[in-house]
């Protein structure tokens, strides 16, 4: 088969396909569940694809939301799909759901393909929940969730269409400072003040901006700042995020960060303790090949792809997943610029019907790029090529 063949086929399978998908994203964008809780999600999925002859269990090593099934053929390589489904608080305002539909039709339309076409390897659907605030993917790769794959790939809605530019690693951490309280105008002399130091740690990290490159950022708030302006407060707390876009970075921040932390402590006489607040995720190294073979079909499909220069980019915790092996994140616009994911007019958008259409072309786009890893040994060279390289 070659790729021109591949592209009818994978149009053909999509004509048949498409409403279904539509509908599965539009039930998941009605029943919104936050991270570690997406019951009704995870199941709808599993249903869907044991439907269209993918046996898939809920559940995985422990996490009953997650989930990981196969299809194979002939001996090859190995291609995963990674579906996301978890909500926010006022509901899919990050368009999880189109992520999922569009990875479930991906990985049905790949393997309906595989079968027909008789191609070599393997497919693997994963489910990978909690990536809003747990870090879902993180928690599975310690159950070696990537074990035996060799390249994976999901698609994010967005206000442009995209190939992945990479994102950040962030660690995150609450510190608390402890002082002595005492009457503030009565007895100042006899106080340690806590609030202090968590404002001299501010002013710490506010220096250290002006050493930092572009890629960095560090971002903090005050959890507790004391109880009346009469008390000097005996403990105070902030909540800081540290990230990077660079791994080499995010290490020279916790460093410093560390350092600033011990300062303000030693400065104003408090004592301290600092805490990890949910789990570190590394920075995304996207991938060039995967990425170039996303963006050929939907650009053939009709979506421009956004040449406008990078913007501030978040976290996720695929990143961990493309530095243990290929993989890229791509983008498929479901709106003209907002203010973007995480807000209400997002959440609109990730039921639209532009939204929903786009979904669509990115699930073909991501069928393009399995398939073509699949029975290309010379692509498979390349994703692997600059997954080294970088
Ligand atoms: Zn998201």
């Amino acid at each position: 088969m070659d790729l021109n063949q591949l592209k009818t086929a994978i149009r053909e399978e999509f004509s048949g396909l498409q409403d279904e998908l539509k509908t599965l994203a539009l039930d998941l964008w009605e029943h919104p569940e936050m991270a570690w809780k997406e019951e009704y999600s995870s199941q709808k999925l599993c249903d869907f694809l044991t439907n269209h002859q993918i046996q898939t269990p809920k559940g995985y090593c422990g996490y009953p939301t997650a989930f990981r099934s196969e299809v194979s053929c002939k001996t090859g390589k190995t291609f995963a799909f990674a579906c996301e489904y978890d909500a926010l608080k006022p509901g899919h305002a990050c368009g999880h759901n189109l992520i999922a539909a569009c990875s479930v039709g991906a990985m049905i339309a790949a393997a309906r393909i595989m079968k027909k076409m008789d191609l070599p390897g393997r497919l693997v659907i994963l489910g990978t929940p909690a990536e809003e605030s747990g870090a879902g993917k993180v928690h599975l790769m310690k159950h070696n969730i990537l074990d035996g794959i060799d390249a994976v790939m999901m698609a994010h809605p967005g206000k442009c269409t995209i190939p992945d530019r990479g994102s950040l690693a962030i660690r995150r951490y609450d510190v608390t400072f402890h002082g002595l309280s005492t009457h503030a105008s009565g007895s100042p002399e006899l106080g340690v003040n806590a609030l202090d130091a968590v404002m001299l740690l501010f002013n710490a990290v506010n220096c250290q901006r002006q050493q930092m490159p572009e890629f960095c950022r560090i971002h903090g708030v005050v959890t507790d700042g004391g109880v009346a302006p009469n008390i000097i407060p005996e403990t105070a707390g902030c909540r800081f995020f540290l990230r990077s876009a660079n791994e080499e970075w995010i290490e020279k921040l916790d460093k410093r960060f560390d350092d600033m932390v011990k300062g303000a402590a030693l400065c104003t006489g408090t004592t301290y303790t600092k805490e990890t607040f949910s789990v570190d995720c590394r920075s995304r190294k996207p991938n060039a090949a995967l990425n170039e073979a996303y963006t050929e079909l939907i650009t053939e499909l009709g979506e421009k792809i956004s040449s406008t220069p990078k913007e501030g980019r978040g976290s996720s915790d695929f990143g961990d997943f493309s530095q243990a092996i290929p993989g890229a994140h791509p983008y498929f616009a479901i709106t003209d610029p907002c203010n973007g994911a995480h807000s209400l007019e997002f959440m609109e958008a990730a039921r639209s019907e532009r939204g929903l259409n786009n979904m669509i072309k990115a699930a073909q786009a991501l069928t393009f790029t399995a398939c073509k890893f699949l029975m290309d040994e010379e692509f498979q060279k390349k994703v692997r090529d600059d997954f080294e390289t970088k």
